[in-house]
């Protein structure tokens, strides 16, 4: 998921009084607030069920094979850490960016899925990190990170140590630097299409980006995410015709 009150900077004020509702709707994963029903919680939410270029995919089903031109320029910074109630997020510092298609992105956030939301060939990994970043102009571009079952990860356990259990803002945590690029895998060769935000509202216009090699953590890493956040994965939707780029 992507928090929108979080990237949108300054739409986000406009947007909250315009619509209250995206505030103050409530929903989950499951059960009479889950996925299959986010569109009909709020208007505002209404692309998650209408829309056509929606977030989760499928990325075996891919239709072009290139080397994109992307390129991410990250430095390790203090860790900040919170939990909105779906997800376990850090902040970032300003002076992370990526560039992808000509345009350059700030990095502001991780945050994390167990399992993924992306599938390849219908195969979830355990946990995914989505990593946010937003252009002058308020576009969006994210890369997502999947992690597989393997060796404890250094950075990843800083994450896990940090967290927090329950819903909270947040916190700056005292001593620790964190490196997002030691969660990067050493092929970064990607999946590329435009889709959204994997919650509501659901907003179109997302420029994704998926690593297609995994990198190793722990079972007990990926227990101790799932433990806090429980499923927080979208269901897979439908391509629609999109371009999806696979790697070579
Ligand atoms: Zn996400």
């Amino acid at each position: 998921m992507i928090s929108v009150n979080r990237i949108a900077f300054g739409m986000a004020a406009c947007a909250l009084s315009a619509s209250p509702a995206l505030a103050d709707t409530e929903w989950e994963y499951t059960g009479e607030r889950g996925a299959d029903r986010w569109g009909q919680l709020s208007v505002d939410f209404e692309l998650c069920e209408r829309g056509i270029m929606q977030t989760p995919i499928d990325l075996g089903q891919a239709n072009a094979t290139g080397d994109v031109a992307f390129d991410i320029n990250w430095s390790a910074g203090p860790l900040t850490i919170l939990n909105n109630g779906h997800t376990v997020q850090a902040n970032f510092a300003e002076g992370s960016s990526m560039t992808s298609g000509g345009k350059t992105f700030n990095l502001i956030q991780v945050h994390f899925h167990t399992p993924s939301e992306h599938t390849i060939n219908g195969e979830h990994y355990p946990l995914v990190g989505h990593f946010v970043h937003v252009s002058e102009a308020g576009e969006l571009a994210v890369v997502g990170v999947m992690y597989e079952v393997g060796a404890a990860h250094s950075e990843m356990q800083k994450l896990v140590d940090a967290a927090p259990s329950e819903k909270r803002n947040a916190m700056a945590v005292d001593g620790v630097t964190f490196d997002p690029n030691l969660l990067l895998p050493d092929d970064m060769a990607i999946y590329r299409y435009q889709g959204s935000l994997t919650t509501p509202p659901c907003s179109e216009g997302v420029n994704w980006h998926v690593v297609a090699a995994p990198v190793e953590v722990s079972q007990a890493q990926i227990d101790a995410m799932e433990g806090i956040m429980g499923m927080n994965a979208r269901p897979v939707q439908l391509l629609n015709g999109r371009l999806l780029v696979a790697p070579e």
